[in-house]
């Protein structure tokens, strides 16, 4: 197992090296506030029709050139924020609004941008409603803690879910005594540093909560091996504010978590369809048995078989083989201890497909099992994510890179990525299986 220790650091020292002169002039004031249409999501709708364009013209299209997931903030070199219209009036007690993320981010390198992905958990303790009007991220690392984005009331709308009853009406209204989420996702441009540690200010009607100091690092980053051989692979259902994997929060065990908050869900398609033939045979889709590979040395501590496959679900509806439970849920199931809390996990296998059993080490690229379309599983196919515990729920969901795989995003032209995190576009390309 390759282990790489705050692996995104490399990536950061690297873009300090090849900074251009604008990036260097940082602390110039003057130079900020002209950047600041770079940072917002202008810079993605540009992304996009430049990448439509150049797919037009049948031109080669870099991954890199793809906007990030959805409620994704790209970050360029510096912010300059108006402070809401409110006066801040300061006044004891300060707000009384719990500022708090639950799982610290830990940077994640895609496609030489590098990732935030985290929560802040907020909840209203005033017997009043807060209204919720902006939220400042801060650069902690100097005294002057500069800011590096800021979300206003169209954006939160987007990224901010009421605890209980969410409507998008309603969500910037805290109720007394209620919880919301705001799912962060940032995205820094390749040549921008990534602070080591960020503050976060929210802003109600005339008054300011300020949360307590966050890490980005906050967790040994995996570099790990391929879980899967060939290609047309699509990683679906990654950190995108539209995916179910992202926005999972579940309590179990007591805590509300979101053990999928990375998870990836391996398909493979061919002319845009995912199977032909039958879409009610599980043999007629491309991932069906296909065969799924340690992605690093380690101790297998969950290894699940005997759970059947469901039949996919099509227009005809969906019924699955046996009722989801806590323990069905992830089908068959393999999970692999990778050392220092962190376990890969291996879902909706093959029945009598799985090769390991619990206790016993497994080696880098090993083959562990095939995949299958059991648990809760609409189609054939591989969830994998590494979480805190080897349970698929009640644990958190943490980053991961892969150290090799080419991507193509137009079909045609192929890009090498390594020690990186698939971020969901285009197709992957693993090589034969050996
Ligand atoms: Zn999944």
């Amino acid at each position: 197992m390759i282990a790489l220790r705050y692996a995104a650091n490399a990536v950061i020292s690297l873009s300090l090296l090849t900074a251009s002169p604008a990036q260097v002039r940082l602390d110039d004031a003057g130079v900020q506030r002209q950047l600041i249409d770079t940072v917002t999501g202008r810079e993605a709708t540009h992304l996009q029709r430049n990448t439509s364009e150049r797919l037009r013209i049948g031109a080669s299209v870099s991954a890199a050139d793809q906007p990030p997931p959805t409620g994704c903030r790209l970050v360029g070199q510096a912010v300059s924020i108006d402070p809401p219209n409110d006066t801040l009036v300061s006044s004891f007690p300060p707000l009384q609004l719990d500022v708090r993320t639950p799982l610290e981010p830990t940077v994640l390198a895609s496609g030489g941008r590098s990732y935030l992905i985290y929560e802040l958990h907020l909840r209203n303790f005033t017997s009043d409603a807060l209204q919720l009007r902006s939220i400042e991220v801060l650069n902690a690392e100097s005294a002057l803690e500069k800011p590096v984005v800021a979300f206003q009331e169209e954006q939160l709308r987007e990224l901010v879910r009421l605890v209980g009853v969410d409507s998008e009406a309603t969500r910037l209204t805290l109720k007394a005594g209620q919880g919301a989420v705001a799912f962060l996702c940032l995205a820094f441009a390749g040549g921008t540093s990534v602070p080591t540690k960020l503050r976060h200010r929210v802003f109600s009607s005339g008054a300011v909560a300020e949360g307590p100091t966050i890490g980005t690092r906050s967790t040994r980053i995996q570099a790990l091996g391929r879980p899967l051989a060939g290609t047309n692979w699509t990683a679906a259902n990654g950190p995108s504010l539209d995916s179910h994997h992202r926005m999972g929060l579940f309590v179990a065990g007591g805590l509300a978590q979101i053990s999928r908050r990375y998870a990836l869900d391996w398909k493979k398609y061919r002319d845009g369809k995912s199977y032909s033939g039958d879409a009610r045979d599980v043999n007629a889709y491309f991932a069906y048995g296909q065969t799924v590979l340690a992605v690093a040395d380690g101790k297998v501590v969950v290894a699940r078989d005997g759970f059947p496959n469901n039949v996919p679900r099509t227009a005809a509806g969906f019924t699955p083989a046996v009722p989801v439970t806590m323990e069905s849920l992830p089908g068959n199931f393999i999970v692999i201890d990778l050392g220092d809390g962190q376990f890969a996990q291996y879902a909706h296998l093959q029945p009598g497909s799985v090769q390991v059993k619990v206790g016993d080490r497994v080696q880098r690229g090993q083959s562990l099992a095939r995949i299958g379309n059991s648990g809760d599983a609409r189609e054939p196919h591989l969830h994998f994510q590494v979480a805190t515990s080897p349970d698929i729920l009640a644990s958190e969901g943490l980053p991961f890179l892969f150290d090799h795989y080419r991507l193509s995003v137009s079909g045609s032209h192929w890009e090498t990525r390594t020690m990186d995190f698939p971020m969901g576009s285009g197709v992957i390309d693993f090589g034969a299986l050996r």
